[in-house]
């Protein structure tokens, strides 16, 4: 074959992949609406939806919810800098009252160069060099297209207990900065801190810190998720297929934990560290509106919006409501939460999630904030001899299993005293009935 025939195989193929990836994509759209239709959510009378949607956040101190107990402005240029953030982050929530903070203490590492920024990934995988090269090649040239097209790509990742990794490459693509020269570079500077804070000390707290993270990189469940990210398909062996369902109903059980504390987290710090961005991400008013833009023509749509909604008051209104309704809530918002990036700037589930946190920021007082998330996040399960169906069953039907239903429930608790840690846990323990890390109780 000639060269421009390979050229369009090659463009041909490119065509058919993206048509396949449209299809899947209505495909788990429809089912998605199906799953909010099937849900038992109750849905208030239209008027009094409507009226109670709209009051959501409007008693919402902002500034008073904002306020750490200590505050002052950190100096982050060069990358000595990047490592000052999680000794802030130490002192803002008097992590050391409770833990050692050494499982933080691992490399922030800015790559500035592409190649630099796959390698720990793949690395991390135990595959042959061969094969990394290959892999790492056609990431690179991928990554290139997405950022030329999308302006977007991998900012940053975070491997539990070894490093977090920074795409230099990608804060400076188009802007005429040398990667390194960004780092001190006054605009620049606090975006990278934000990704650093968002991997390592959102994610990677969680990681370190709390009984599920424990789990998910115990069984790799944290690897696959990366592959995800990165667009890499594992291998279909039936441990790794067994291991995909399995993180797939973990993940989807604890997405508004996870993107919801590290959305909440990069704001809050970012906000009262370098007065950098606003804080919080997300309001119920951009939420509403990208609910209500669901098309006209999706069969029952006021149905799901109306459920959508309904399932918003149940989590942050202020009547009172049952564990249980929460975890139909959760699992209600759950079946949409990949949705609304266009809408939202990111998908629903980061937007929800946030919201849960700022929520308990406001009834537990900010300090209490990663508390109430290793609280939500302090369930394990024996993956090993727990079937699949078994495991679906016990994160859809016990609210006390379910890290999404016991964050919404601890965030709606209210504090005689905020931001103290030790009435959290007792009170999550005597009110909810939860298991509590005993570093807090
Ligand atoms: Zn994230």
């Amino acid at each position: 074959m000639s060269g421009l025939d390979d050229m369009k195989a090659a463009l041909e193929k490119k065509l058919d992949e993206r048509r396949a990836i449209h299809v899947e994509r209505t495909e788990k759209e429809s089912a998605d609406f199906r799953a909010v239709l099937m849900s038992g959510i109750k849905i208030p009378p239209p008027s009094e939806l409507t009226r109670r949607v709209d009051a959501l956040g409007s008693n919402w101190n902002k500034t008073e919810s904002v306020l750490p107990r200590t505050t002052g402005l950190v100096e982050i240029s060069g990358s000595a800098g990047l490592k000052k953030i999680d000794e802030t982050f130490s002192q803002l929530f008097e992590l050391h009252s409770f833990y050692s903070t050494d499982r933080l203490a691992y490399p922030t590492v800015y790559s500035t160069t592409l190649e630099d920024f796959y390698t720990p990934m793949l690395e991390s995988y135990d595959v042959s060099q061969t094969t990394l090269q290959e892999i790492r090649n056609q990431s690179v040239e991928e990554a290139k297209i997405v950022a030329r097209e999308k302006g977007g790509g991998v900012w940053g990742y975070n491997l539990p207990g070894k490093g977090a990794y920074l795409n230099g490459w990608l804060f400076t693509y188009n802007k005429n900065i040398p990667p390194l020269e960004a780092l001190s570079n006054p605009e620049l500077a606090p975006k990278i801190a934000v990704i650093a804070i968002h991997e390592k000390l959102g994610h990677g707290f969680l990681a370190a810190y709390s009984t599920l993270g424990e789990v998910k990189t115990r069984l790799g469940l944290d690897r696959i998720e990366l592959a995800h990210r990165f667009g890499l398909r594992e291998a279909e062996d039936p441990v790794s297929s067994l291991r995909t369902e399995q993180h797939s109903l973990i993940f989807n059980a604890s997405q508004f934990l996870e993107e919801g504390w590290a959305t909440w987290l990069e704001t809050f710090m970012g906000v009262v560290l370098f007065k950098f961005g606003d804080h919080p991400n997300h309001s119920f008013k951009a939420i509403k509106a990208a609910i209500n833009s669901i098309p006209e023509y999706v069969p029952q749509r006021k149905e799901i919006v109306d459920k959508l909604l309904a399932s918003m008051l149940t989590i942050f209104g202020e009547y009172r409501v049952s564990p249980e309704d929460l975890l139909t809530a959760t699992l209600t918002l759950e079946a949409m939460g990949g949705a609304f990036q266009d809408e939202l700037g990111q998908p629903l589930r980061y937007a929800i999630g946030e919201r849960m946190m700022v929520q308990a920021a406001q009834n537990l007082g900010p300090l209490c904030v990663p508390y109430a998330a290793l609280i939500a996040a302090n369930v394990t399960f024996d993956l090993a001899s727990l079937g699949l169906s078994d495991l679906k069953h016990l994160l859809t039907s016990d609210p006390r299993l379910n890290p999404n239903a016991r964050l919404a429930a601890i965030s709606r608790l209210q504090l005689t005293e905020r931001n103290n840690v030790r009435e959290l846990a007792s009170r999550a323990s005597e009110e909810l009935n939860f298991s509590i890390p005993p570093e807090i109780k």
